[in-house]
């Protein structure tokens, strides 16, 4: 197989969301389902995120339904009973700090944001357990504004593929809000997360199937190697 030369960021994206839509799985990530089953709720979407960090997305989506099935607001929350709100979200995993941090969150929404969730970066950045993926995540998910959250999946894909070459996801956002035309902000975060769950995935990424191999230094420098070593 020939070597592509460098595709631009729009033929990226443009290839990724073809593999993305065109693999007939309808399966939508944690968030997005979210978005669609709460209508963007905010607050839905802050404790969804916050829940969502370090598990896979359908024990997000299962410890979602069953906690806004009995708490749904930062008042109900914050009063809960936190024995309750553990049973609740244990599908999640590290449910002891899960549940301190949501009731917590919902406390300091009441007391310094009139129960509402900021819709900006500076305020958001000032709740607890709150970092910029996770406000990011409230931007794009709860106020269709644009924003780049970086989770594992988007910091691995784009240096796979080149689009950064970065230590961590903060370094990989300050890179793509540089390279990355605003029109595709919104989209990205799903498109990826997607893209890295049925195919760019961790651990034996699915290289054979993928349109964008002859363009991807990680599958010329380190998957093929492999490859024809063994
Ligand atoms: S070629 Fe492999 S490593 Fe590169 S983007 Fe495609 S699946 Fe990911």
């Amino acid at each position: 197989m020939g070597i592509r030369s460098k595709l631009s960021i729009q033929q990226v994206l443009s290839e990724i969301r073809s593999m993305v839509y065109g693999s007939g799985d309808e399966r939508a990530t944690a968030l997005a389902d979210l978005k669609k089953t709460e209508g963007g709720d905010p607050f839905k979407v802050l404790i969804g995120t916050i829940l969502s960090q370090r598990t896979r997305d359908e024990n997000t989506t299962r410890a979602t339904e069953s906690l806004f099935s009995r708490f749904s607001s930062p008042e109900e929350l914050a009063n809960a009973n936190p024995a309750t709100v553990r049973r609740l979200i244990r599908p999640s995993g590290f449910y002891n700090m899960k549940t301190r941090s949501i009731i917590r969150v919902s406390k300091q929404l009441l007391a310094e944001f009139g129960g509402k969730v900021p819709d900006n970066m500076e305020d958001l950045l000032k709740l607890h357990a709150v970092g910029r993926k996770t406000a990011n995540c409230v931007l794009v998910y709860a106020y269709n504004t644009p924003a780049i959250p970086v989770d594992t999946h988007v910091h691995r894909i784009s240096n796979r593929l080149g689009l950064a070459s970065t230590k961590t996801p903060e370094e990989t956002e300050k890179v793509l809000t540089k390279t990355v035309p605003r029109r595709y902000w919104l989209d990205l975060n799903d498109l990826f997360v997607r893209f890295g769950q049925t195919k760019c995935k961790p651990i034996g990424p699915r290289c054979g199937s993928c349109t964008l191999s002859r363009s991807c230094p990680y599958f010329r420098n380190v998957v093929s190697p492999k490859t024809k070593g063994s």
